[in-house]
């Protein structure tokens, strides 16, 4: 029916008159247009004026299974053929939830056999802080409220993941509850001075000791952190940073929260960011991974410590959402894991992503304004960069990003800019091939964004 509709329409001015988007200037897309996405395969994107783009961050970082799959496709309609939907409130279950909480259990670190489902990242996020406060209520400690985030951190876009992340602009337009606090990231590249990145590791983790102590451990619930911060930069820890994050939440009693909406499900290499950086969370929010981004969905795991306490010793717990444990996205969510365990997506991440950077670093690596290329597994980021001795940033951070970024799209290639850190996370699925041409595309629109710079400097 779509296809019919396709014809004769201003899909411009149809959006700009009644569609309200997400993390977007209104004014200036109104101004400048949307792009319309019509199609996808594999790792490539179709919209309405012909072009067809390599996808380099998977959507959202979700689209790990790649565009397309019939598999997926099929597993969602027979479910919805079979039981279309029923809720899992008030003593009722259905087939995929039970067996995707299995699973998922199967696949976590050893410990986490409790699994609650959600829609989004940030409903996820929610239900693990609303749970840590649960958690210290039912043990008599209700003034343990405090939720320790970091600078930079992105933990979703309901009020308390808004307040938990460290997004001043999210802050402002009322992410700002109560009893939140950030602390500095690890974020060497950026914020590491003279230190070695092992000594800034230790210094970052000693931040969160040192709020702990200035706000004192009986008020503190948990410390929240993505095992590497995704939308806030690709900031990958020094190897320092978890262990003594570990360390520090055992000794001062504090749940440790890793928000691995973007790590889970096979980004780094490993099923879960926390097996890669060695992490001892007690709780974990995982997300677009788990579907591939094909239908919405995303899950909370708790460890024994912390489900031993709700289950037995809570009560009700008074919280769920209608489509907790939807079967047809649980059901899909099955079949995506299957084809990322079949097809080797999580371990080859692994040796493809080495050979994304290393031809990256071919491409792009030697250019003046190229800081840094870093990366775990098939997650990573490429640091613009006024001086790359120094590893000073442009004037009005930003703005060489989004130049980048534009140079990105327009030879092909979609990436995403943080401040003027160039962000990718390609599907899973990319070939050898396809990384040979991700490295070819990125030169020619990182070689442009050095002209403009040259550009701008001779003037
Ligand atoms: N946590 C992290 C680490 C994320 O990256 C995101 C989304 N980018 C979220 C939470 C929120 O997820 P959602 O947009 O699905 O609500």
């Amino acid at each position: 029916m779509l296809d019919d509709l396709n014809h004769g329409i201003d899909w411009q001015a149809l959006d700009a008159a009644h569609h309200f988007h997400p993390f977007t200037d209104h004014k200036e897309l109104h101004e400048q247009g949307v792009r319309l996405i019509t199609s996808a395969e594999g790792v490539y994107l179709h919209d309405s004026n012909g072009n067809k783009i390599m996808d380099g961050m998977a959507g959202l970082w979700c689209v790990a299974a790649g565009y397309g799959r019939q598999d997926l496709v099929e597993a969602a309609t027979k479910q919805m053929s079979k039981l279309a939907y029923y809720n899992t409130f008030f003593k009722t279950t259905n087939e995929p939830a039970v067996l995707l909480a299995q699973k998922i259990s199967q696949i976590a670190p050893e410990g986490f056999e409790h699994v609650f489902f959600a829609c989004s990242g940030s409903e996820a996020v929610d239900s693990a802080l609303r749970t840590a406060r649960v958690y210290w209520q039912t043990l008599g400690k209700p003034e343990k409220k405090i939720i320790i985030g970091r600078e930079y951190g992105y933990h979703g876009s309901t009020t308390l993941g808004a307040s938990a992340g460290g997004m001043k602009d999210m802050h402002r337009q009322g992410g700002d509850m109560p009893n939140f606090v950030q602390v500095l990231p690890p974020y060497w590249y950026g914020k590491g001075g003279q230190m070695s990145p092992e000594e800034f590791g230790l210094y970052a983790a000693k931040e969160v000791e040192k709020k702990i102590l200035e706000l004192g451990a009986e008020n503190v619930a948990a410390f929240i952190g993505e095992p590497i911060q995704g939308a806030g930069g690709v900031l990958i820890p020094p190897e320092t940073y978890w262990p003594e994050i570990n360390r520090i939440c055992k000794q001062y009693d504090i749940l440790l929260i890793a928000d691995e909406v973007i790590c889970g499900y096979g980004r780094t290499g490993k099923w879960f960011g926390t097996d890669y950086f060695g992490i001892k969370p007690d709780m974990m929010t995982t997300a677009k991974g788990l579907t591939s981004g094909y239908l919405p969905l995303s899950a909370m795991l708790m460890n024994n410590r912390v489900a031993d306490v709700l289950i037995n010793e809570t009560g009700e717990y008074y919280h769920g959402f209608t489509y907790s444990g939807h079967p047809v996205s649980c059901a899909v969510a099955l079949k995506n894991l299957e084809i990322l365990e079949n097809e080797k997506l999580v371990e080859g991440a692994t040796a493809k992503g080495a050979l994304l950077r290393e031809k990256l670093n071919e491409a792009v690596g030697d250019l003046p304004i190229v800081g840094e290329v870093r990366g775990v597994g098939l997650i990573g980021a490429i640091e613009l960069t006024a001086d790359k001795r120094t590893r000073k940033f442009f004037e009005k951070n930003g703005r060489v990003g989004a130049i980048c970024r534009d140079h990105c799209i327009r030879n092909g290639l979609m990436m995403r800019a943080t401040r003027d850190t160039m962000l990718f996370s390609p599907p899973l699925t990319i070939t050898e091939a396809e990384i040979e041409l991700f490295a070819a595309m990125a030169k020619k629109a990182f070689e442009a964004t050095y002209a403009d710079v040259r550009a701008e400097v001779a003037q």
